[in-house]
């Protein structure tokens, strides 16, 4: 198989009705219309083999994870995807793998009336990036550096379960079958929360998407936005595997778990009704877990209101 034989068959098909695209895969570049009077959002995500994901892992799963956290970074912006593209480095043209891997990424895409329009191809360590474009009005972005004080906090969905999974995978804990199973689900085919975004614009002030736990990601907002938050320990969302485990662990892997995929946001009280709504619309529940404040720094209690020792500990790849 060629490298352009690979991409005919594996990556070229037709446009989704309805999508914005003029000219797809195959010329110099994809030629895409943006909605009137909307700006670009545009993201890009990597996952690399032995980093991301384990030698061997299912190419359907990667498809859809690999797709998954860019529409993930989309969602926290409140952007409406347009249109993605794919470059792809393999070590050999499997076409088991590669007929797995589209299964699994088209799926998604489909899912979201997204078509791809572009990419490069080529030999190589196991890499997978994926860059997505999405628009909205400039005004309606739900950006890092919005949160103000005395905004409530929220997160959406559950948190910790992808956590569990993956250390149950990788043989550091043991996990009930019936709780391994679902919490797998969450690690591996995350859903991105795109319909929510979409309908926290101007509702929400800021938002980031969970991918490296909620501390590490609440932390992006309080610095761009140079305030502070006080999160309510008891009050976060566990994941139905999380919930099963111990209170300090529940607590640190809500809040330090990673692999989410769930939006943080913040909004001013007198706007919970519509957070409640956009929620209801979007058909996923959202919980409130604390609030904004002055005073710079994260602080975390207990349902009582006593401070908690527990660090921040983001996911970072170089420490
Ligand atoms: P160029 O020589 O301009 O880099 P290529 O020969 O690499 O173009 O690619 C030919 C066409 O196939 C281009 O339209 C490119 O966007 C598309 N393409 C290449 N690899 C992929 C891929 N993995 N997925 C989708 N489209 C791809
Ligand atoms: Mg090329």
């Amino acid at each position: 198989m060629t490298e352009f034989e690979l991409i005919a068959q594996y990556f070229t098909r037709p446009a989704p009705a309805g999508t914005p695209l003029r000219l797809g895969i195959g010329d110099d570049c994809a030629l895409l219309d943006v909605p009137a009077g909307d700006t670009l959002a545009i993201s890009t995500d990597m996952l690399v083999e032995g980093r991301h994901f384990f030698e061997g892992s299912d190419p359907e799963a990667l498809g859809h994870k690999a797709l998954a956290v860019n529409l993930s970074d989309l969602a926290a912006m409140g952007a409406t995807p347009l249109a993605f593209s794919l470059a792809l480095a393999l070590p050999a043209a499997d076409a088991n793998w590669l007929a797995g891997f589209a299964r699994g990424l088209f799926g998604l895409a489909d899912a979201h009336h997204l078509p791809l329009i572009g990419g490069d191809t080529t030999k190589g360590p196991l890499n997978i990036c994926i860059t997505i474009y999405g628009s909205l009005p400039a005004h309606a972005a739900l950006r890092r550096d919005a949160a103000r004080v005395g905004d409530e906090i929220w997160v959406s969905g559950t948190l910790g379960d992808a956590r569990l999974a993956l250390e149950a995978l990788q043989g550091k804990r043991l996990l009930d079958r019936t709780l391994l199973r679902p919490a797998s689900t969450r690690l591996h085919r995350p859903e991105p929360r795109v319909a929510l975004g979409v309908a926290l614009r101007g509702i929400a002030h800021a938002a980031v998407d969970v991918s490296d736990g909620l501390m590490g990601d609440l932390a992006h907002i309080l610095e761009r936005s140079g305030v502070g938050a006080v999160l309510d320990g008891d009050a976060l969302p566990c994941g139905e595997a999380l919930a099963a485990q111990d209170t300090a662990l529940r607590r640190a892997y809500a809040l330090n778990g990673g692999d989410d995929y769930e939006l943080c946001f913040t909004a001013a009280p007198e706007r919970a009704p519509a957070v409640q709504a956009a929620a209801h619309t979007a058909g996923v529940r959202v919980t409130r877990i604390g609030h904004i404040v002055a005073t710079p720094g994260l602080e975390v209690t207990d349902g009582d209101g006593q401070p908690l020792a527990i660090g921040a500990q983001g996911f970072d790849h170089f420490t």
